[in-house]
């Protein structure tokens, strides 16, 4: 290669740098980067976008998949910032054609729509989230008849569960029943039935689910034509965080190059967390055996993220694996602080020794941004998100309960999925119902009446509705009308939110907190091009924070982030704290003592030590609460130290133990004085 080589390629190291120059300026073959965490595979895919736009490649055919929307964003502006240095101010303008970033699932419904037609989709179809999924599988659950109260067949969301399951690995019902239901083995028949039927409704009523979107993509780049179209359209194909991709995802690929050219995937075997949404860990050690000719491997060792310390606290715990291939990892960066074990009473404890180390952090230099709280599931970072709310420290929270799944946010989406799609039921019921006076039938009535007419519009105005919906009904007929004739973007929201203020006051005593996040939700919706991209974009990929009294924190500011271990993944802190990393938590649960299922504990908690830079602290309430199984209720129970971190690999972490200083002072504090206060009211009306 005659071309001088640009500076951005002497700051990677000798591995990094033959994975970005892979099959430079030609067409080239697949490439498989598989190293440990924090050993830059990001950074290198990132620097190889960059890499292939400067020699010339159009941005507008690469395809780029993340695991979250937010993955995808950064992403791009790291590329941006990397082909900057050497193409200067032209970067921007170029990086605007690189709209094929996202995840495999919103990368999917774009390109369903666009091949809509050619498939026998209707371009309109709308999208349910995991809950609308749910209610409409318990919709035709009962209409089949199989009620769960009366003879225990399994769930919605068991039902939903087995469907995803099914559908994403690609196995026989009876098979997934049988190895992760097993309790649901008598009823595969009636599942056959249901699922088959949950599909004839989402069918007539225009809707994909999560799922769908793999699925019809997968089926559909099954079609030669298709997919040849498809291939012809994208002359690079990269994907990161590769092991956590199930069979489907890797049927996609294999479907649209089939002899891998222009193929990369990024990923790290220990590092597989996703298991339980049928993410296949063969995936990435089966990858370069996929293709006529052989995938390049590149392996990585140096970890550029966390000192010596954390590593070789990571690397133990990791050590104890059943089965790996990525090695362990060697640093540079060295420090005498070990992570630390920190015992505390409980949970309330717990909680306030993070407020108390992390304003302190805080002091010393380290902004609240550069530090996280992770923790195994959404629900125990609770006792923590009120000790913070008092002591207002801001923070975001990840992966938690989305500001989507609030009922008033729903409520007004569901108006413009409506509009979008009448014929989706679920949207339907939800919207009519705000209406005083209208219940699930005249809902239902009210949407036949729509079927039935030639003219949806006129159909829904021909519906005469119960006497006590007479005033509002015209309204909402007026409202589905405007929207219909689409007033533009994002005006449409502002009208629907309009139409919503009175129900809003209705529904809701705090409707205030309410409308400022309807308004931000408006704000989020001016950022979109088309209606049709925002519902798409937002059930796929939601923003986590909905705003309290003080509002959501604006971006420039300094918050701290709370995050779910999984969604923590690819991501890096100075300051890490784990909550709760005891046995009942990290192992979730012991009675699902599988093998398998510790393995996959044992690399979340694993995940969870990679995301710190300079300071790793896991602690370890004695007691803490746990909403066990139903019949044995929510209960309080003692516990002990991870079974992930075993007496013989202690030496690699520092222990510690810490009780709040309200609870110290506590006993020396407190009055000697005992009164009779019940006696003295008394006494008073005596
Ligand atoms: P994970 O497995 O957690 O996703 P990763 O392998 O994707 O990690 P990156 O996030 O890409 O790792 O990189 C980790 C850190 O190391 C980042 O801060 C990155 O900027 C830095 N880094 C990566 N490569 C180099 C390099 N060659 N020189 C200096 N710093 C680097
Ligand atoms: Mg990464």
């Amino acid at each position: 290669d005659s071309l001088e080589q640009p500076a951005y390629l002497s700051k990677l190291n000798d591995g990094q740098r033959a994975a970005v120059l892979h099959g430079d300026g030609a067409v080239c073959g697949p490439l498989l980067i598989i190293a440990g965490a924090g050993s830059g595979k990001t950074n290198t895919l990132a620097h190889r976008v960059a890499h292939l736009i400067v020699r010339g490649a159009d941005p507008r055919r690469i395809l780029l998949m993340t695991f979250s929307r937010r993955a995808a964003t950064e992403m791009t502006k790291r590329v941006e910032r990397i082909a900057a240095e050497v193409m200067k101010d032209k970067a921007a303008s170029l990086m605007e054609g690189l709209t094929w970033a996202g995840t495999f699932h919103s990368i999917g419904a774009r390109l369903l729509r666009d091949y809509a037609l050619e498939i026998g989709l209707e371009p309109s179809f709308t999208i349910h989230d995991r809950e609308d999924s749910a209610d409409l599988m318990n919709l035709v659950r009962h209409e089949l008849g199989f009620s769960e109260t009366e003879n225990r067949f399994p769930t919605k969301g068991t039902c939903l569960s087995i469907y995803s399951r099914a559908v994403n690995s690609q196995d026989a019902l009876e098979k997934v029943v049988g190895d992760n239901f097993p309790w649901c083995v008598g009823w595969a028949e009636e599942l056959k039935r249901l699922f088959g039927a949950y599909v004839e409704a989402k069918q007539r009523q225009n809707i994909l689910d999560y799922d769908d979107l793999l699925l019809y993509w997968a089926q559909m780049a099954g079609e030669a034509e298709i997919a040849a179209h498809l291939a012809s359209r994208f002359d690079h194909i990269l994907v990161d965080e590769y092991q956590d991709t199930n069979r489907l995802q890797a049927s996609i690929l294999t479907a649209i190059k089939p002899g891998g050219e222009g193929l990369t995937v990024v990923g790290d075997d220990a590092q597989s967390i996703y298991s339980f949404r049928a993410a296949e860990v063969r995936n990435i050690l089966d990858f370069p055996a996929l293709f006529p000719s052989p995938a390049e491997i590149v392996t990585l060792d140096r970890n550029y993220r966390s000192t010596d310390a954390i590593l070789n606290a990571a690397n133990a715990v990791i050590g104890e694996a059943s089965e790996r291939f990525t090695k362990n990892l060697w640093t540079e960066r060295c420090s005498l602080e070990k992570p630390a074990i920190v015992t505390v009473r409980d949970e309330a404890e717990q909680a306030s020794y993070i407020c108390d180390e992390v304003l302190k952090e805080r002091e010393t230099g380290t902004p609240l941004k550069q530090q996280s709280v992770l923790f195994r599931a959404s629900h125990h970072s609770g006792p923590l998100e009120v000790e913070l709310t008092r002591r207002n420290i801001p923070f975001v929270k990840f992966g938690g309960l989305k500001f989507l799944d609030a009922a008033h946010v729903k409520d007004v989406l569901a108006v413009l999925r409506f509009v979008q799609n009448p014929r989706d039921r679920i949207s339907g019921f939800r919207v009519m119902q705000l209406l005083p006076g209208i219940g699930p039938a005249a809902a239902s009535q009210a949407i036949d009446s729509m079927e039935t007419s030639l003219d949806l519009e006129m159909g829904l105005a021909r519906f005469a509705p119960p006497a006590r919906a007479a005033r509002d009904w015209p309204q909402f007929v007026e409202l589905f009308c405007d929207l219909r004739r689409s007033p533009g973007w994002p005006a449409e929201m502002e009208r629907a939110r309009l139409w919503y203020e009175p129900h809003l006051e209705r529904n809701h005593e705090d409707a205030t907190v309410r409308r400022a996040d309807l308004l931000q939700l408006e704000q989020i919706a001016s950022g979109y091009p088309s209606r049709d991209r925002f519902l798409t974009e937002l059930t796929l990929d939601p923003p986590s924070a909905t705003s309290d009294e003080a509002g959501p924190p604006h971006l420039d500011e300094d918050y701290l982030i709370l995050s779910t271990i999984h969604s923590a993944k690819g991501q890096e802190w100075t300051k890490v704290f784990v909550l709760n990393v005891v046995d009942g938590c990290i192992p979730i649960d012991l009675s699902a003592g599988e093998r398998k299922e510790l393995e996959e504990e044992r690399r979340l908690l694993y995940v969870a030590m990679t995301r710190a830079k300079d300071s790793l602290h896991l602690v370890t309430p004695q007691r803490f609460y746990t909403s066990g199984q139903a019949a044995r209720g929510d209960r309080h129970v003692y516990a002990s130290r991870t079974r992930f971190i075993p007496s013989h690999i202690l030496q690699h972490f520092h222990l510690t133990s810490w009780a709040s200083k309200a609870l110290r002072d506590d006993q020396s504090a407190r009055p000697r004085a005992s009164v009779d206060l019940k006696g003295k009211m008394r006494s008073m009306w005596k």
